[in-house]
């Protein structure tokens, strides 16, 4: 089963590909503003992780690069880039149908797999990178008590079926081996912990 998501633009919750047709149908103002791709994102490993963003057509997949990093998969700035495509090829060059894969860290990589879904339109902004869709935080219980989760134990991680715990239970593990849940293929990997909220979806921000 996958995992259901929520427009950023008017608080929509649909699975994926429903997602993209509500995003072709309603949330694109053809042939006026800013000529972009629609990109689908999934995490590579765990497709339970999944993005939709727009991109206008003279921007280059360094932009994208950026953007991944922001919202998925920074912890110690390692080195990143794209197979099928280098980073400084241009959005309008893509078809649709198009598909390459980004990888970050070349130790412990987080691969993420891209698809080129739709030639769109939209009002001009600043943000080259525009989050339209996200998918609903995935929801892990403690392997204790079964208290919502939040942190992973990555020395378990490949090992056990469960290996989250809430905030009391993880008290007296090493502190050295967890890492806060996040909504990210990235979870659990090297350093990281999660972005700064700032993609996070609020309903009552959407509500027309
Ligand atoms: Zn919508
Ligand atoms: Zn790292
Ligand atoms: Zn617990």
């Amino acid at each position: 089963m996958t995992s259901k998501g929520n427009c950023y633009l008017c608080g929509a919750e649909l699975g994926k590909t429903a997602m993209k047709n509500h995003i072709l149908k309603y949330h694109n103002a053809e042939g006026i503003g800013q000529e972009c791709r629609l990109l689908k994102i999934e995490g590579a490993e765990d497709k339970n992780y999944w993005l939709y963003v727009d991109i206008p057509v003279d921007k280059t997949l360094s932009t994208l690069d950026t953007f991944l990093r922001k919202i998925w998969l920074e912890c110690c700035g390692h080195l990143s880039q794209f197979h099928g495509a280098g980073k400084s090829k241009k959005l309008g060059l893509f078809q649709i149908g198009d598909q390459f894969w980004h990888e970050y860290d070349m130790g412990s990589t987080t691969a993420t797999l891209i698809t080129v879904v739709g030639a769109t339109w939209r009002e001009p902004q600043k943000k080259a990178v525009r989050l339209l869709a996200r998918n609903i935080p995935p929801q892990f219980t403690c392997a204790k008590c079964g208290a919502p989760a939040a942190y992973i134990d990555t020395e378990e991680m490949y090992d056990t079926d469960n290996p989250f715990y809430c905030e009391n239970c993880a008290e007296g593990r090493d502190e050295f081996m967890l890492l806060p849940v996040t909504n990210s293929p990235r979870m659990g990997v090297c350093g990281y912990c999660g972005e700064q909220d700032v993609y996070a979806f609020v309903p009552s921000d959407k509500k027309e």
